[in-house]
């Protein structure tokens, strides 16, 4: 393996970033978690191994329903709009004295409504906008909010929800379809998130994140069919020339989640993942956490594994963060704010 000269971790943690894919109903910090679910009386482990092991998915899990699986149960401490509001703030704050300039933050409305359904998809939305705009005021940050479809939602479900997003779209800036890609194809989205499209929202689609051929697919039919302005993970177009051509043509970024991808065992190595590879083939690519609370990491973490473990030098990463600031959702005269932080990278 090829090691890149030794880089200190206070130069990454100085570095000036840019994450487009980070779950914010997936972002609690264990020690909060704690607390919340003590003040609510809940059933969970005495020794901190344990509630480690219970909350968390820090070694790598046999699959990603799996992992899915286990984010059930952190999903259960989203039960209040105050905790919401706080998540929101405590994530942003974090992610600002990490020097992350510009932060896109995704939720699911109807991951946290599920065992919650006293809480409606508008004061969610509401509790997160509050915790948002709290922390930009406190902090220099840019925040984006993009909301998620299931693709395991009935049909109209995710149309009421499409319709709920349009109806708030001047506080999102797009939408994305997640979950497991094992037995949901994308291509049924195509008219809800056309519909989206239409109505000036960005769209980003979870597509070639595991080992299947339909998920090479998802991919392409996430560009040609949803509108696909970027790619959650898409990992998986390594393994197709002809995806990777429609990658390049259409400028379309991957948002790559490497820590994730092993702990998910969608790389059985991180040494074997396909970082690097992509790269060369001259595909756009940002680094993100996916669910740095359940996964227990920081997105300094995440770059210093793509330095130490796959290879990539300072000036790589500093690119990374370069592109991450140019394909942002934000919205252009608030983006241009954050212009100094990132020309000269
Ligand atoms: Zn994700």
């Amino acid at each position: 393996m090829i090691r890149s000269p030794t880089i200190m971790p206070t130069a990454i943690s100085k570095l000036n970033k840019t994450e487009l894919h980070r779950h914010l109903d997936c972002s609690m910090r264990f020690k909060t978690m704690l607390t919340i679910a003590q003040e609510a009386q809940m059933i969970f482990p005495a020794t901190e191994k344990e509630q480690r092991d219970f909350f968390l998915v820090t070694s790598p899990m046999d699959n990603l329903g799996i992992a899915l699986s286990k984010f059930q149960k952190a999903q259960k401490l989203l039960f209040s709009e105050q905790i919401l509001e706080d998540l929101a703030f405590a994530t942003i704050q974090e992610a600002s004295l990490e020097n992350t300039k510009l932060l896109e933050l995704r939720y699911s409305p109807t991951f946290i409504q599920d065992g919650h359904s006293h809480l409606s998809w508008d004061q969610i939305h509401q509790a997160f906008l509050r915790g948002i705009e709290k922390a930009q005021k406190a902090y220099t940050i840019a925040v984006g909010l993009i909301v998620i479809i299931q693709r395991t939602l009935p049909r109209e479900v995710a149309e009421s929800l499409i319709d709920f997003v349009i109806n708030h779209k001047n506080t999102v800036i797009g939408i994305d379809l997640a979950d497991n890609e094992d037995g949901f194809q994308a291509k049924p989205f195509e008219k809800i998130f056309q519909k989206a499209k239409s109505a000036g929202l960005s769209i980003t689609v979870h597509a070639g994140e595991i080992p299947t051929q339909q998920s090479i697919l998802n991919i392409e039919d996430s560009i040609r069919f949803l509108g696909a302005n970027r790619i959650g993970h898409g990992i998986q177009a390594i393994h197709s020339p002809s995806v990777l051509k429609l990658l390049r043509d259409e400028n379309i970024p991957l948002e790559v989640c490497p820590t994730s991808n092993y702990l998910t065992q969608v790389v059985p190595k991180l040494t074997g993942h396909p970082l690097r590879s992509l790269f060369n083939e001259g595909i756009l690519l940002t680094i993100n956490t996916d669910d740095p609370g359940l996964f227990d990491y920081t997105l300094s973490d995440e770059l210093k594994v793509v330095h130490d473990i796959l290879g990539f030098s300072e000036s790589e990463l500093k690119l990374f963060q370069k592109i991450g600031f140019e394909k942002s959702f934000i919205d252009k005269n608030k983006k241009s704010q954050f212009n100094p932080f990132f020309e000269d990278l």
